[in-house]
């Protein structure tokens, strides 16, 4: 009897001190998302239902969303997630003083980008297109969710909302209970916790140039999220245009760099820092590193160089095939 109850205490205390891993895949957002998380099955089917409610609110391509009507009308009303979400966007792109604009989108249509079918745009409809764009002439008011957009303008949130939803897939396991989790958003990452046996998470960082990992990360608590000339872009006359557009030109950003890769606890800030450092070039990412203080990040250069921040010194490595590439560490004094 008394072996039989140790032995009962025994798997209670085991399964109770190491929850099981489980995942799933979803595709939503043009993206293939993968969840994991050291807990309860269930959870998934909530988060999984939160992909899809958000993505029905803020997709600027499906009929009936909130985004949709809001830049077929150009007025509207956001609720719940897509509000804070718009909230927060204005917000950085304000803190990035418009290298984030989220009123970039017919400018990023012309280009192709939203189809496939790429285009360098005529230089006269591009300015024209251009002088629409300017996030601060979005009427927003937080409280009520109304928002008012000038003429000819339509916005697009797709450059924050992954790591926006990344966030909230974290906070839905904590609410849980959850302890240990790691979701990845087409290779946006964040992690909650360590892993179950208190190790870091480790993070592949791609190489912008190629299919290999540039390096890795460890990581706990914190998201990770890369923008890359790589991963949309076409060519045409020897010239390589990719989907990140400088709002001051209407083209593609030219900044000298390939990779911005942004590490912090918030997905959201960190999605749109990734975005809008690329857009900025390095020496003024750097000074806009400096300023602050939510953030570190990992540069990489058309001329081969990687410049991490200096709170990334211990926590990030070259892969053993990267280890002859220039590394600089960039610190504050
Ligand atoms: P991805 O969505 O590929 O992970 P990003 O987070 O960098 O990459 O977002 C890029 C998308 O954001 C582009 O596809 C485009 O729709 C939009 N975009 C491009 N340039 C800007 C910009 N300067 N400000 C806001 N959105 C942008
Ligand atoms: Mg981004």
């Amino acid at each position: 009897m008394k072996r039989l109850a140790a032995f009962l205490l025994m798997l209670v205390l085991l399964t109770g001190c190491a929850p099981k891993q489980v995942s799933t895949t979803v595709f939503a957002m043009d993206t293939v998302m993968k969840l994991s998380v050291y807990g309860d099955e269930a959870v998934l089917d909530e988060a999984e239902a939160l992909i899809h409610q958000l993505e029905a609110q803020v997709s600027v391509t499906r009929e009936g969303s909130e985004l949709y009507s809001l830049n077929h009308t150009g007025s509207g009303t956001v609720t719940g997630h897509a509000k804070e979400l718009l909230d927060r966007a204005l917000a950085l792109c304000s803190r990035t003083d418009g290298a984030l604009d989220i009123s970039i989108y017919p400018v990023v249509r012309s280009w192709g980008f939203t189809t496939g079918e790429y285009r360098v745009p005529d230089e006269e409809a591009l300015a024209s297109l251009l002088s629409h764009v300017d996030y601060k002439k979005i009427d927003f008011d937080a409280g009520s969710g109304a928002v008012s957009l000038s003429p000819d303008m339509e916005i697009d949130l797709g450059s924050v909302t992954k790591g926006y939803l990344s966030s909230c897939l974290i906070a839905l396991f904590r609410e849980n209970g959850i302890t240990s989790a790691l979701v990845n958003l087409g290779g946006n990452v964040q992690a909650l916790g360590t892993k179950p046996d208190g190790s870091l998470w480790q993070v592949a960082v791609q190489d912008p140039k190629n299919d290999s990992y540039l390096g890795v990360l460890s990581i706990a608590d914190q998201a990770v999220i890369t923008s890359g000339g790589y991963e949309r872009y076409f060519e045409e006359d020897g010239k390589t245009y990719w989907h990140i557009i400088d709002p001051a030109t209407g083209a593609p950003a030219q900044s000298g760099l390939i990779s911005v890769t942004i590490v912090g606890t918030d997905g959201t800030t960190c999605d749109a820092l990734s975005t809008a450092l690329f857009v900025m070039g390095l020496e003024n990412a750097a000074d806009f590193w400096t300023a602050s203080d939510d953030f570190e990040a990992i540069f990489v250069t058309e001329d081969n160089t990687v410049y991490i921040t200096q709170g990334l010194q211990d926590s990030f490595t070259l892969s053993e095939d990267h280890s002859k590439m220039e590394l600089q560490v960039i610190t504050r004094d």
